[in-house]
This record gives C-alpha cells, structure tokens and sequence, in this order.
C-alpha cells in the first residue's frame, strides 16, 4: 500500500478516520491513533484543552486574589 498523498512512498499506516494509507509524514504524530495529519488530525487533544483552560482557571484565581 502507498501513502495517499505520496504515491511513491510506502505507506506505515492507515488512517482510523478516513481509511487512507499514511507515510511517516503524513501521519499525525501528536494523536496516539494513526490519523492523516492534516485533513483528520485533532489539531488540539483533548489533554491540550484541559491543561489549557486549567492554566486560564489559575490565571483568573491569581488575578482574583490579587484585586481582593
Ligand atoms: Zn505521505
Ligand atoms: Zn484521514
């Protein structure tokens, strides 16, 4: 099987969400699931949002704690 999007490069894995054959380039490195990188990618995980909005709470808690 060759990668979707290079049809000269063999391809390592296939895509969970699309069934597509990926090269080591094209795969989502970031997601622990073989996905395309750039069209079935998550872009931002789920543990990125919760550590994200985590760092907003202590921010607000910090700002809070300041004015009071
Ligand atoms: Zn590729
Ligand atoms: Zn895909």
């Amino acid at each position: 099987m060759k990668c979707y999007y290079h049809h000269d490069r063999d391809a390592f894995g296939v895509c969970k969400v699309c069934g597509k054959g990926l090269c080591l380039e094209c795969m989502d490195t970031k997601s622990p699931e073989v996905k395309c990188k750039t069209k079935c990618g998550s872009g931002m995980s789920l543990y990125q949002i919760v550590t994200a909005l985590a760092f907003l709470i202590i921010i607000a808690l910090l700002l809070v704690s300041i004015f009071e």
